[in-house]
């Protein structure tokens, strides 16, 4: 499976926040954005000169990297989701959001995108009873998420819990058990990402 492999704190410092894909390390001091907040490379704190282009890319690469999702796939949700009925972009949201991987870090069973990939790679989780080993699986209402019986996992997922504050009101999970279920689809208030998906759509259309 093709995957994003390059440096992770570099993807901050492009994007010039924190995007959080690093798991307890984005709490410390040794994030990368908090000790060079500036982007990497030579000309990292040259001046850059902003476009309208600029804005809409870089928006949409934020988002393609804080779900770590590659270019061919990221173009296949928008075209799916322009397809839909609705709002495009708010559909885009709902469909990164929807990914099994970001559900296991929305629920706390996973530190980052990365971890849960990693997890769901290997076959830990189990969905309405059934192995779910692709990281893409879109989650549906009434979803029951499950770790394997007897996995080797547990204890990463107990640790990865003690980082979460708080599970978003579409999911619902039992952190001592390590279950969880979907109760909803997510509006868009409810998916904190850090992205403006309406500049995405514009530099999509054009
Ligand atoms: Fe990003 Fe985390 Fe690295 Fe900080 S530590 S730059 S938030 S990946």
């Amino acid at each position: 499976m093709a995957r994003d492999t390059g440096p992770q704190c570099k993807q901050c410092r492009r994007e010039g926040q924190k995007l959080f894909l690093k798991g307890e390390r984005c709490l410390t001091e040794k994030c990368g954005v908090e000790r060079r907040s500036y982007p990497p490379g030579e000309h990292g704190r040259g001046r850059v000169r902003a476009s309208e282009y600029r804005l809409q890319l870089r928006e949409k690469q934020k988002a393609r990297r804080f779900y770590q999702v590659l270019e061919r796939q990221f173009r296949n949700y928008y075209e799916k989701a322009a397809r839909q009925p609705g709002v495009t972009g708010e559909n885009l949201l709902q469909l990164l959001e929807r990914r099994l991987d970001n559900v296991l870090v929305r629920l706390g069973f996973a530190a980052s995108r990365r971890q849960a990939r990693q997890l769901i790679n290997h076959g830990h989780w189990l969905v309405n009873g059934r192995r779910v080993d692709i990281a893409s699986y879109q989650v549906r209402p009434d979803d029951l998420i499950t770790i394997k019986p007897e996995s080797n996992a547990v204890d990463v997922v107990r640790q990865a819990t003690e980082l979460t504050a708080a599970v978003p009101p579409w999911l619902q999970a039992d952190h001592d058990a390590l279950t969880a279920k979907v109760l909803r689809l997510p509006d868009r208030s409810e998916i904190s990402a850090p992205v403006s998906e309406q500049l995405i759509i514009e530099l999509y259309s054009k």
